[in-house]
């Protein structure tokens, strides 16, 4: 076999049979076949597509490319939730408890925030103390003794993932649908879950920005997962607005420990039910959504969903105080509550915009390895749909100095779009395969 006759095959349009995507994926992670090569393949998979049966066998050889969990002996079924990124995401927070408080395992490697999108590690590193890199046998230990465990990605899962992902970004050849699927679900398969949930984001603030990609890019990760043998479920949700109010790091962990408390914003709230639900009933924890959602209300009221939270963090090696002690998290030194300027309904808060001014604002990173700022961030109050009237407060900023509040005030306020009629807020939730 040879990598320039896969790479022309590709090139052609013809299907790649799993030897030979065998021969080319271990070959460029061994270093036998060069960048340049791996690059073309890339193009021609960018350009040609790959068909069902390719993008399963590419996804295994990815998985199977470096170590991959066996959780079986802990549960029979140990859940997993992956989110395609968003702004004010802050769901793994309040769910991972929800669902482990249900009895459900939930092991999880998450990521940290890129460009416009925040990440759950970050957000948890605001807790003092916490502690994200896990080994196999500290990840493994937590999860058997508490149910819940999120850590950082292990370099020794899918390391042919990395590999390609790293060649993807400079090839541009990064939003590719096959691609994209058996990057994510090569990572989790590796990652050892028996059931998973998958939040693809949709709008202004997601990486796919129509609905009809943001199905499709579901509906392959699912296809893909039951072909494994993976229970699997996907929602497709909007991400044309902030999720909740809160968007940074200390703000969002604020926010998601309200919720545990059952005093989170409506539109999160109802998100977090839909999004432990399908993971309840994936994990065949409940029968159906409806058991499994008046189960999960059941665990906010008595509070046992926001003490699971307590044992997680105490784990992990966080400051429990912080369920009752918000001021122990770092907290920017400038806040100032934003008026509105105008009087009328809110027809759009553009979420790429928050989370780019949340990134400006220093919460985010525009380059891999950046360091961040957890305190600064933004809450908001109306969110779209809602009537304001002209000096109503619309969202309170955390800044480090005067200057950085000024330019995210100004960039905040040329995000929102307004009218005079009423305005239908955006659907919570797209699609739900399930
Ligand atoms: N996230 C991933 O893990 N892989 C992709 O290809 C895109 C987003």
């Amino acid at each position: 076999m040879r990598a320039v006759d896969i790479i022309a095959k590709k090139r052609d349009g013809h299907e790649l049979s799993r030897e030979e995507l065998e021969f080319f994926i271990h070959g460029f992670v061994r270093g036998d076949i060069p960048d340049y090569q791996a690059a073309a393949w890339l193009m021609a998979v960018f350009c040609r597509g790959m068909s069902h049966r390719e993008t399963v066998d590419l996804t295994l050889i990815m998985a199977h490319s470096g170590d991959v969990l066996d959780l079986s002996d802990i549960a029979p079924v140990v859940v997993d939730k992956h989110s395609t990124g968003g702004v004010g995401d802050k769901t793994t927070i309040a769910v991972a408890p929800m669902v482990a408080a249900a009895g459900l395992p939930i092991a999880k490697m998450s990521g940290r925030g890129l460009g416009f999108t925040g990440g759950t590690l970050d957000k948890l590193e605001s807790i003092p103390g916490y502690i994200v890199p896990l080994s196999r046998e500290q990840f493994m230990a937590q999860l058997r003794r508490v149910g819940v465990v999120v850590a950082g990605p292990s370099a020794d899962l899918a390391p042919a993932d990395a590999k390609l992902y790293a060649l993807r970004d400079v090839t541009a050849t990064i939003d590719s649908i096959p691609l994209i699927a058996s990057s994510i679900m090569s990572k989790k398969i590796a990652a050892g879950a028996h059931a998973i949930v998958l939040d693809v984001k949709v709008g202004r603030g997601a990486f796919m920005k129509t609905e009809e990609a943001a199905i499709e890019l579901a509906q392959t990760m699912v296809d893909i997962g039951r072909s494994l043998g993976r229970r699997m479920a996907a929602v497709v949700s909007d991400m044309n607005q902030p999720l909740g109010q809160a968007v940074g790091n200390t703000v969002e962990v604020v926010e998601a420990i309200n919720t545990l408390r059952g005093q989170g914003p409506a539109d999160f709230t109802e998100h977090c039910y839909t999004v432990a639900g399908q993971l309840l009933v994936a994990g065949q924890a409940a029968a159906d959504l409806e058991q499994a959602r008046q189960r999960l209300q059941q665990l906010i009221r008595s509070g046992a969903a926001l003490e699971k939270f307590v044992q997680w963090i105490e784990a992990q090696g966080g400051d429990p105080r912080v369920v009752d002690d918000f001021s122990i998290m770092p907290w920017a030194p400038v806040v100032e509550e934003v008026l509105a300027p105008q009087s009328g309904y809110i027809a759009g808060i553009d979420a790429l915009e928050v989370g780019l001014t949340a990134v400006e604002l220093g919460a985010g990173r525009e380059k891999k390895g950046e360091p961040i700022d957890h305190g600064v961030g933004i809450v908001f109050g109306p969110k779209v749909g809602d009537f304001v009237e002209r000096g109503q407060r619309l969202f309170t900023l955390y800044a480090r100095d005067a200057e950085s509040l000024a330019r995210a005030r100004q960039r905040l306020l040329a995000a929102y779009t307004w009218s005079e009629e009423p305005v239908e807020p955006p659907p919570l939730i797209h699609r739900v395969i399930g």
